[in-house]
This record gives C-alpha cells, structure tokens and sequence, in this order.
C-alpha cells in the first residue's frame, strides 16, 4: 500500500490529498480530482515569489488576530484567482 497525505481540500468536500507524505507543507494535489492547492509555506522559505514572501509577513503579522482558517482560504483565493 501507498501511504498519501490525505489532507481534504478546503473548498471541495470529498477531495483529498493522494500525494505522499509531504509534512502538510508547498503543495497538496489530488491526482483523482485533477486539482492542487496550497499547503503550509515551506519553513525555509523556498515558495518562490513576492507574493508568497509577502504571504507569510502578513500571516507573521496578523499572527491570529482574524479567523485563520478563514484568513487562509481568503488568501488562497486571492493568489489563485477564485474558483
Ligand atoms: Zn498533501
């Protein structure tokens, strides 16, 4: 047997990670609904772009004042231009 992430996306009830274990961080992507979405930032730093630099000063910034589940749904959105 394979072991996967299994992590379920956060839009799309019933999809889930199927990559393998990648500690919940870059990317999760389900090979059997075709999609990707974003998992933690990498702790190093490697997520390229200033908007994933910029990303994580806000959340670094905000640190827990809103909704974070919320908050990161909403910055998904933003980076991925919506649905
Ligand atoms: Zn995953």
């Amino acid at each position: 047997m394979t072991e996967a992430c299994g992590a379920p996306h956060a839009d799309r009830e019933g999809v889930a990670c199927d990559r393998a274990p990648h500690a919940m961080t870059g990317y999760h992507h389900s090979r059997a609904a075709g999609v990707f979405w974003d998992a933690a930032p990498l702790p190093d730093g490697r997520r390229a772009g200033r908007a994933g630099l910029a990303e994580m000063a806000a959340r670094a910034t905000r640190s827990g004042r809103t909704g974070s589940a919320a908050d990161a749904v909403q910055a998904w959105k933003e980076e991925h231009g919506g649905g």
